[in-house]
């Protein structure tokens, strides 16, 4: 991302009367790398180290604000508060669940909320990020999608999610990232890669740890795969077949199956990445041996992994349940006999609807704060 006029607001300096940035145009410093911080320095007319130092105070020491940034001159700092901003989210709601789930409802500087869940297994700790305030792909299995679009997250209020996680949970350092949450992260494709490339850069993420899910969205795919972030792609089909695809996955009406598969396949070869094919399965909607048949036969030729996904039940979608465990058996036996290397996502967090597919956003005038752990 190159740094423009617009994104950094006019030196007040010169000027008699100092307008105040309205919130869309103060400057999210975390979102921003240390070059791009570098950038904004030097345009603003200060030495170019000072955007590392910085990007020091934001990524390690992890500062709120700019005024907490000690080793800028207070001159530096002072103005910084009138049109910058470092953290902008705050804990509305903590959810333990006994598996060791954490769902945190985060208020944004507007008000709305989002959800992010941290995930301790045994040999990893994994957080799954939220990539806009609801939804508007309309999957019919989706807490989320009954929210619609309210609108899309920054790159910082998506690299913050991770940094609040993680200071709420100080005692394992949390290695790896899904692209999960609310919202479809491929219809907010520049926000998430440039927030990938600050996980990347200044976070110190490996790439090889970072995983977006898409239902789909094919130009998002490409735009992806042309960024040369070699993260991996969790591709959610759902359906082996378009009709049953357009019940479950409205949105995917504008790209059929094959279309998409094939922007998998580019996904693969330019990233050199795994991709993945997510499906979710619901009783005696998706889950019939026909169906699993079916996918076999969609899949063949496209190489990758199945993720089987039992269907977390959602309050308002009684419609729906999750497939019974022989279901599930009969299902994945056909997909192993076809030659198909076959995982079952772990159910993590169903308890306190952390789950996936669960998140559906909190209002915070509603929620209570007992028992919020802050960060700082
Ligand atoms: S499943 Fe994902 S893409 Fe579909 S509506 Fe829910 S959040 Fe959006």
């Amino acid at each position: 991302m190159s740094l423009t006029e617009s994104q950094a607001p006019a030196n007040p300096e010169g000027s008699s009367e100092r307008v105040q940035p309205t919130d869309a145009e103060l400057v999210h410093l975390i979102g921003l790398t240390s070059s791009e911080l570098t950038t904004l320095m030097t345009e603003r007319g200060q030495p170019a180290y000072r955007g590392k130092q910085i990007a020091r105070w934001l990524y390690s020491k992890r500062a709120a604000s700019p005024s907490m940034m000690t080793d800028l001159p207070a001159s530096l700092r002072t103005d910084l508060d009138t049109w910058a901003v470092a953290r902008t989210l705050s804990a509305i709601r903590m959810d333990a669940a006994a598996d060791g789930a954490i769902k945190y409802a985060l208020q944004l500087r507007d008000g709305l909320a989002i959800e992010a869940v941290y995930l301790p297994y045994q040999d990893r700790v994994s957080v799954c990020l939220s990539s806009q305030v609801g939804c508007p792909a309309g999957c019919t299995f989706c807490a989320t999608a009954r929210m619609g679009l309210k609108r899309q997250l920054t790159a910082g209020e998506i690299v913050e999610q991770y940094l609040w996680l993680q200071d709420a949970q100080p005692n394992r350092r949390i290695s790896h990232a899904v692209f999960m949450g609310m919202g479809e992260p491929l219809l907010n494709v520049e926000a998430v890669i440039q927030a990938l490339r600050v996980l990347i850069v200044e976070v110190q993420v490996s790439a090889r740890n970072l995983t977006v899910s898409t239902v789909g969205a094919v130009p998002g795919m490409l735009r992806l795969a042309e960024s040369g972030l070699p993260v991996n792609l969790a591709l959610s089909l759902h359906a082996p077949n378009d009709g049953l695809r357009a019940q479950l996955v409205p949105t995917a009406r504008a790209w059929p199956l094959l279309q998409i598969l094939s922007a998998a396949d580019q996904y693969r070869l330019q990233t050199g990445r795994d991709v993945t094919y997510e499906y979710v399965l619901i009783n005696n909607v998706n889950d019939s041996e026909a169906n699993a048949r079916a996918l076999t036969d969609l899949l063949d030729g496209h190489s990758g992994s199945v993720n089987l996904i039992p269907y977390n039940p959602v309050k308002g979608i009684e419609v729906y349940e999750p497939s019974t465990s022989d279901r599930i058996g009969r299902f994945r036996r056909i997909l192993v006999a076809a030659g198909r290397t076959v995982t079952q996502r772990m159910r993590r967090g169903l308890a306190v609807s952390a789950a996936c597919g669960q998140l559906a956003g909190a209002d915070g005038s509603k929620t209570s704060q007992r028992h919020i752990r802050r960060s700082r």
